[in-house]
């Protein structure tokens, strides 16, 4: 046996003013605080209650201010393709839904990766099924490639070998 080397780490967060219930990490903000007087931050959303608040960075030191005016909820989004209808977590701001902006979100400006993790229920409209096993068919599976070094040309290369 070889001894194990043990890798102690202190990491640094602020409590949300409002519920003291999440933590937002910081210490990256102490780190590009060393050059200079102060780093502000924010406005931060809390995800247990989305209450928001900002503030500073003043060495070791971080204080914040409440934004009363400002906060953020829970939605849930509604995407579609074909008969598979993917129900997602969303947010919103403020009280503000603004379906328009959500509709730019999803079906232009957000990569479908970003919301696949917030899936909360994925739904075959033909049939009405809401735990839809082998919705998504195999195919196939291959040892584990980091698909996000690939180029695009590189990918379908791979895709026409694993689908043909
Ligand atoms: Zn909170």
């Amino acid at each position: 046996m070889i001894k194990a080397n043990i890798i102690t780490e202190t990491t640094h967060y602020i409590e949300c003013p409002y519920c003291h219930k999440s933590k937002e990490r910081i210490d990256h903000l102490f780190e590009e605080n060393t050059n200079r007087k102060e780093t502000s931050f924010g406005p931060w959303y809390c995800d247990e209650c989305g209450g928001s608040y900002e503030g500073v960075v003043r060495g070791q030191d971080v204080f914040i201010k409440l934004n009363t005016n400002k906060r953020k909820d829970d939605s849930l989004v509604f995407l579609r393709n074909g008969n598979v209808l993917l129900i997602v977590k969303g947010m919103y701001f403020d009280g503000d839904l603004d379906k328009g902006h959500q509709e730019y979100f999803y079906n232009e400006h957000t990569c479908p990766t970003n919301y696949f993790k917030s899936v909360e229920m994925v739904v075959d409209l033909k049939t009405g099924d809401t735990d839809p096993h082998g919705i998504f068919e195999y195919v196939d599976a291959i040892p584990y490639i980091n698909l996000k070094e690939m180029n695009e040309t590189e990918v379908h290369k791979l895709l026409l070998s694993v689908l043909t």
